[in-house]
């Protein structure tokens, strides 16, 4: 994860109180893990960031864990880009400390590595291009697969051509893609009308769901130390919610 750049500089974002007094979440439709990943289909979670697969979808991920799926998690980038300028965080300190988070993440959610296939791409964080990421996906992704991404209108470059390769991938070989918002925790606010909110479902997590999601956050230590955490306390709070949110594909609604 990186801060999107046009984020307001130090802007606290929407306090998770906020989302949570909105009735408006209360009353999203739901959906259950077995309409977001059927019997038999392979899940394929795409990640511009090593952490996003957890922010995302972590929830979801770990409500899995019982149905042993097949699975394929591809990282777009590196997470090289961080901490722009650090002396501490370089760029190869960070490519190789987020890889073995990443790892600590997974195992934590409880995937069985086993079924779950792991492609890293290494595509230049906050430099991600929508057709060369979507040409690299195309040897990836199989028709059925169930695309999970990041979303299109997230507010960080690399969320947003990630989702847009995927859909793109993803109309061309039959695929279905789903999109999870990450940044926009943060920057929108309960109504916003720059969600698409007629085709979002809520997935409820039990309490064990949220308590896995949270130890996998935690492996991201990189992403959470100093004085100015890549993510905030604020998001965080929010994004531990016991329910995630997913957008469906457009005409797609189950
Ligand atoms: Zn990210």
């Amino acid at each position: 994860m990186s801060q999107p750049e046009n984020l307001i500089a130090g802007a606290a974002g929407t306090p998770a109180s906020v989302w949570r007094a909105a009735t408006q979440l209360q009353r999203l439709p739901r959906i259950r893990s077995e309409e977001l990943l059927p019997p038999g289909c392979r899940l394929v979670v795409v990640a511009p960031h090593p952490d996003d697969e957890v922010l995302a979808c972590g929830g979801l991920l770990a409500s899995l864990v019982e149905g042993a799926h097949e699975g394929l998690l591809i990282s777009v980038t590196d997470g090289e880009g961080s901490h722009p300028g650090s002396l501490r965080w370089t760029p190869q300190r960070l490519r190789n400390t987020r890889e073995v988070e990443s790892l600590t993440a997974l195992t934590r959610l409880g995937l069985d590595l086993q079924r779950w296939d792991w492609q890293r791409l290494h595509l230049p964080d906050s430099g991600v291009k929508t057709l060369d990421l979507a040409e690299r996906l195309r040897a990836l992704i199989r028709p059925g697969d169930q695309l999970i991404s990041t979303w299109r209108q997230d507010g960080h470059c690399d969320h947003e051509a990630t989702a847009l390769a995927c859909a793109q991938v993803a109309a061309g070989c039959g695929a279905r893609h789903i999109e999870a918002p990450v940044w926009a925790w943060h920057w929108a606010v309960p109504g916003d009308l720059r969600l698409p909110w007629a085709r979002a479902r809520r997935l409820d997590l039990d309490e064990a769901a949220v308590q896995r999601k949270r130890e996998a956050i935690q492996a991201h230590a990189s992403q959470l130390e100093g004085p100015e955490p890549v993510l905030g306390e604020r998001l965080l709070e929010t994004l531990l919610q016991p329910f995630e949110m997913f957008f469906l594909p457009a005409g797609g609604a189950p």
